[in-house]
């Protein structure tokens, strides 16, 4: 991928570095619950019927009880020099042009979201955040929250690497912005209190979710169009990290909690299908996974 194409986004915020600023130990003694241990720790909540975040906020609070999380946002940009910085903000930049695009074509106007990098913890309006938590979007703040320790993990422990897989991963996060700008998020916030299905195969949050994987690949292809910036494989990279990880997820209402990604996502055919169909064509239109009868 050519990511150097991309225009580089003034909406990345450098907020790494800012957690534990007491001298509180990080989660984990600093390097974060790897994902294999989230997996763990999300597999026996499942098995034992147990809500995995109450274990993760056990082990939290076992292991980080004086760590204070950030509340404070400075408006820090990343150093000229952090490639891994330099890419975030090319992938968040294009999205910016592509979405600014569609909008408009569509007689709407896009606000951007901010985009958040982090190290160790970080506080959202949904909620307080680990590394662990995998990146993810909050509604109330219109934020992506991003550790970029997660793309290592995700070449590490998934095989998924290469740029484009972490390209697809931003452009997923931004979907979900993209659903709470076109009013997707509220509606499911409206149809959980009227209590319709959430959770599980074929409920809202699963839709919810595959419609972001589909809006990703509505992104991919008009970047394409635009910069013509994918080698050969990149695609591939994308399906295989579709395939092969969840990425956020943060739905409770009231509190709003940030939630580890557990299955919510729908199953890995799914997400590579919807990202499919999104980049195939490259409409929005494509992408409403809740009227579709087949997921
Ligand atoms: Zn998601």
């Amino acid at each position: 991928m050519l990511w150097k194409k991309g225009r580089r986004s003034d909406n990345v915020v450098d907020a790494r570095g800012d957690s534990g600023g007491g001298g509180g130990m990080r989660f984990g003694g600093g390097k974060g619950l790897s994902l294999t241990a989230i997996v763990l720790i999300v597999g026996i909540g499942w098995i034992t019927g147990q809500d995995p975040m109450q274990i993760l906020g056990q082990l939290a609070g076992q292991m980080d009880s004086s760590a204070p999380a950030t509340s404070q946002t400075q408006t820090r940009q990343a150093p000229a020099n952090d490639q891994e910085a330099e890419f975030v903000a090319r992938i968040l930049g294009d999205t910016e042009d592509t979405w600014n695009q569609i909008f408009q074509q569509a007689g709407r106007q896009y606000a951007a979201p901010k985009l958040m990098l982090f190290s160790g913890r970080i506080n959202s309006a949904c909620g307080g955040a680990t590394s662990a938590t995998g990146p993810f979007y909050c509604p109330a703040d219109q934020r992506v929250y991003l550790d970029m320790s997660f793309f290592k993990e995700m070449a590490q422990r998934f095989g998924a690497a290469g740029d484009f897989a972490q390209a697809y991963v931003i452009a997923h996060e931004v979907g979900h912005h993209v659903q709470t700008l076109l009013g997707v998020s509220s509606k499911i916030q409206a149809a959980r209190q009227q209590g319709q299905r959430m959770e599980g195969d074929g409920g809202l949050l699963v839709r919810q979710e595959l419609q972001a994987d589909c809006l990703a690949g509505v992104w991919a292809n008009n970047a394409q169009k635009r910069l013509n910036w994918l080698e050969p494989g990149d695609i591939e990279e994308a399906l295989n990290a579709a395939n092969a990880i969840g990425d956020d997820r943060l739905q409770q209402q009231g509190q709003g909690r940030v939630v580890p990604d557990s299955f919510t996502h729908g199953t890995s055919a799914q997400r590579v299908r919807w990202f499919k169909t999104g980049f195939a064509q490259g409409q929005v239109n494509q992408c409403d996974t809740f009227s579709a009868k087949s997921l």
